[in-house]
């Protein structure tokens, strides 16, 4: 199995969790690079579903090694809170079977606090953040005034940092914003205490990885978030704090470019967005509604309804250059069934084969292709598909210039069509 890196290609949410529970089945490892605990993979166990935000989605899978990267920022109580979780439904986690980076940057209280107060000093011009204290986390990585695992396995160094950073957060949670002040000394027990419990998972995952890549075990890089939503490659600033590239695995993770032989972007068959910032192919009215409600477009932990509108080919070729996409996973198609036609976005007016340096004036060229009636999600080879799904499909693909490997017809895992020898093996 080659390595592969799984990204997003519009905005998030296009269906990760599905694609990488498919590939998870072949590989050794599956790695978590950026963000934090705000993704959310959906996963099946034993008929109850489970949404992950920070444990990677081969943790139900046994043999599957899981490790959570440098590149990703840790609230050590959602960790915990995962790992207990799975523990009541009979499906402990063991030491072997997640490793954290003692390099990840940890959400420490003051960062949840100051996302909150932010984003609501903000009003009504919110980027939307999900105030799980992920930005603010980055933000004190960069200045080199963040908190790593490892500090919070030794409790005379955390207490040392915490003593050092604390002050000036609490000036600015007391003075800029009129908030509540954070104690020092309570800081350290819960962290002492929450490292205690996670000391037997960090590790050095540098070498761990080094160690799979040598056995040839196949490791899966999961990107969270999507192409769009990257720190500097996507609509800035209604982004997200880290790179959610593909490029992102290696920095996040210890692990060279030249280790990476497969990228695979997974696209909605239309798109969707959530949260504030240009989105050209945006369908407003009763067509966004539909998408809406038929592809059950709301927030996993918000509920918040998510912006919905056509395909965009001149995005998801973009996202293709800059994470050097080698297949593509389709998802959603199914929520596409009943329409009798369906608007695609083949460029933007006047860019050519350009991409605009910024999407706020792009005015989408859209062509109509047709639709089909009737219900696909019991489809599972590319001939069972009516032939206008079997068209739309094509013309994605041309669109966009990679082959589309795996098509995806509903939730259930079975709902699935693959094709290509990666999903295949
Ligand atoms: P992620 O944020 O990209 O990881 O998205 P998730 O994996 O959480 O998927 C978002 C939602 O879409 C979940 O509720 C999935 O069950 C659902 N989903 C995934 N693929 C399909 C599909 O092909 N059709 C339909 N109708 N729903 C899907």
């Amino acid at each position: 199995m080659p390595n592969v890196v799984v990204v997003g290609t519009q905005w998030g949410d296009e269906g990760k969790g599905k694609v990488v529970d498919v590939l998870s089945r072949h590989v050794g490892a599956v790695v978590r690079f950026q963000g934090g605990n705000n993704a959310g993979h959906t996963l099946v166990v034993g008929g109850e579903q489970v949404i992950l935000h920070l444990l990677p989605s081969g943790v139900l899978r046994s043999g599957c090694v899981n490790v959570i990267g440098n590149g990703v920022v840790v609230d050590p109580r959602v960790l915990l809170d995962e790992i207990d979780a799975l523990e009541r439904r009979g499906q402990p986690v063991g030491p072997g079977q997640l490793v954290l980076s003692v390099g990840a940057h940890v959400i420490m209280p003051y960062h949840l606090v100051l996302d909150r107060l932010r984003e609501e000093a903000k009003g009504h011009r919110r980027i939307g953040t999900t105030c799980r204290g992920i930005g603010p986390t980055y933000e004190d990585k960069v200045a080199r005034r963040g908190i790593v695992v490892a500090d919070l396995l030794d409790p005379a160094r955390l207490a040392e940092r915490v003593e050092e950073i604390l002050p000036e957060k609490n000036r600015m949670i007391t003075e800029w914003f009129g908030g509540d002040a954070l104690d020092a000394g309570q800081i350290v027990a819960d962290y002492t205490a929450m490292g205690q419990r996670l000391a037997g998972y960090a590790g050095d995952t540098v070498g761990l990885l080094h160690r799979l890549q040598r056995e040839g075990r196949g490791i899966l890089f999961e990107g969270a978030q999507g192409t769009f939503l990257d720190v500097d490659h996507g609509t800035y600033p209604f982004v997200t704090s880290s790179n959610t590239v593909a490029g992102a695995a290696c920095a996040g993770t210890g692990v060279g470019p030249t280790a990476i032989q497969e990228v695979v972007g997974i696209a909605k068959a239309y798109t969707t967005r959530v949260g504030s910032g240009p989105f050209p192919t945006e369908a407003h009215g009763d067509m966004g509604e539909r998408l809406r409600v038929s592809g059950g477009e709301f927030g996993a932990t918000t509920g918040r309804p998510r912006r919905c509108g056509w395909f965009d080919a001149a995005l998801v070729r973009q996202a293709v250059r800059i994470n050097g996409i080698t297949r593509l996973a389709l998802t959603k198609l199914d929520v596409l069934s009943g329409l009798d036609a369906i608007p695609v976005c083949v460029g933007y007016d006047g860019q050519g084969d350009a991409f605009p340096a910024t999407l706020d004036e792009a005015r989408p060229v859209f062509e109509e292709l047709p639709g089909w009636k009737a219900d696909i999600r019991g489809c599972r080879s590319l001939d069972e598909l009516p032939a206008e799904c079997l068209r739309y499909v094509a013309r994605l693909e041309e669109l966009v210039g990679v082959p589309v490997e795996l098509v995806s017809v509903g939730p259930g895992r079975e709902e699935t069509i693959v094709r290509g020898d990666l999903f295949t093996r």
